[in-house]
């Protein structure tokens, strides 16, 4: 089937034509690329026609795409079996992995980022014996109800729902505060500490387009919950394994970390962890429940255990960074050059190019950002085979897999683009 063919079956069959929301392109108009298959830097379309990818699932494909140690893993886990309901030696072997990588002493597998921060939410609740949540405006951690919430009309409020069909009941238990604002988070405390259970935050906001924490942000988040008894959870479900082989070392304090996407190597993979005595307030050690029937998946260890591997050495890191450091130098060249005001925000391997003059520090500056210019760019850079995250909120992933000639004719498209 041709693009437009798919597109109009999927919008038969899928809300949106989707079966998850970024991928409609709504934000930036136009018409999704259906991707048939990727290899390395590249998507081909299903009509063939090959892109440069910086999408990268949304994260997981630091390898880039069909990464032969991964695809030979997945192939050869799923001649043994796909599942069994029963503890696997793969499990062991990846749960081996990241507990040494991370000095997380227990972890536990599920099938999704939004599994392991909802799971995590709920053991710090239960550890706690309180109920309210603090997020910060601008970072995603999945699509629970309680973190679908928007600031309320202060930043000492609670919030309010951000999706239709979440309850405000659900919704007020989580407050939202500016990222960035050691001030915000100690002023909450000082009024809510003792009815406050957790603060979850993204080490490294990725889901406002890419937001770097400031020092200071990251000491209060540290030293802050924990004078009052609550818990920090430190979400890396992007950046854990993105910057470093482990946890992306921004928030070292952290009592319980949300993992995903990069440890399944592109298959469906959440996990969290901690200490083994909060840990163990889990079912069947303790009084939490949670469950999943394909947690720990046998397809997805194996793939998880072929990244790791591959990760290990620190040489993809390198690489990785190495090219994001020469797109990052070559998109501020074509910016300074076509003089709009627009400005790059790179960590490691993740990087956003924001069309707003300086980098934003939180989302209510991430959102001064000219939408419609990205849009244009967007559409631009994808008509020269380009494929950039179809959103200004997204980060974009450069692989270890991408070369030296696809972050060129990345620059060069850019250069043209930005005319
Ligand atoms: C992607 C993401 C999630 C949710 O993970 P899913 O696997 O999509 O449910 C949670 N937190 C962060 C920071 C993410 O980027």
């Amino acid at each position: 089937m041709d693009n437009q063919s798919l597109r109009e079956s999927a919008r038969a069959l899928f809300p949106g034509g989707v079966n998850s929301p970024v991928r409609s392109f709504r934000s930036v108009g136009g018409n999704p690329v259906p991707i048939a298959r990727g290899e390395g830097p590249y998507v081909f379309d299903a009509e063939g026609r090959r892109y440069v990818d910086y999408i990268a699932a949304f994260g997981p494909l630091i390898l880039g795409h069909a990464h032969p140690a991964v695809v030979g893993a997945v192939q050869r886990a799923a001649a043994e079996g796909t599942a069994f309901g029963a503890l696997t030696p793969g499990e062991v072997e990846l749960g081996r992995r990241l507990c040494e990588a991370t000095g997380l002493e227990r972890v536990r597998f599920v099938n999704s980022g939004t599994e392991a921060t909802m799971t995590a939410i709920r053991l710090a609740r239960a550890a706690t014996g309180r109920d309210i949540i603090v997020k910060f405006d601008g970072c995603y951690h999945g699509h629970n109800d309680g973190l679908l919430v928007k600031a309320g009309s202060g930043v000492a409020t609670l919030g309010l729902s951000d999706s239709a069909g979440v309850p405000e009941a659900i919704a007020g238990l989580t407050a939202v505060l500016p990222y960035n604002d050691p001030e915000a988070l100690r002023a909450w405390f000082a009024a809510n500490g003792e009815r406050t259970a957790a603060v979850i935050v993204e080490s490294i906001a990725g889901n406002m387009g890419l937001v770097l924490p400031e020092p200071a942000f990251l000491a209060a988040l540290q030293e802050v919950p924990r004078a009052h008894g609550a818990l920090l959870i430190a979400d890396e479900v992007i950046t854990g394994f993105r910057l470093r082989y482990g946890l992306s070392g921004r928030l070292p304090g952290a009592d319980l970390v949300c993992l995903g996407k990069i440890i399944g190597g592109g298959l469906p993979v959440g996990a969290f962890g901690g200490r083994a005595e909060v840990m163990s307030l889990l079912t069947p050690e303790g009084p939490v429940y949670q469950a999943g029937t394909l947690s720990g998946n046998p397809l997805v260890m194996a793939a998880g255990v072929a990244m790791l591997d591959q990760l290990a050495t620190g040489q993809p890191y390198r690489r990785a960074e190495e090219l994001a450091r020469h797109l990052e130098n070559g998109l501020g060249t074509a910016i300074r050059r076509a003089e709009v005001p627009a400005s790059v925000v790179r960590d490691g391997s993740m990087l956003t190019l924001f069309f707003r003059a300086t980098p934003p520090r939180d989302y209510a500056e991430a959102r001064e950002s000219d939408t419609a210019a990205f849009a244009r760019f967007h559409a631009a850079m994808l008509e020269r085979g380009i494929l950039l995250p179809p959103s200004q909120f997204e980060t974009w992933f450069v692989s270890a897999a991408h070369t030296e000639a696809a972050i060129d004719a990345t620059v060069v498209a850019a250069h043209e683009a930005l005319r």
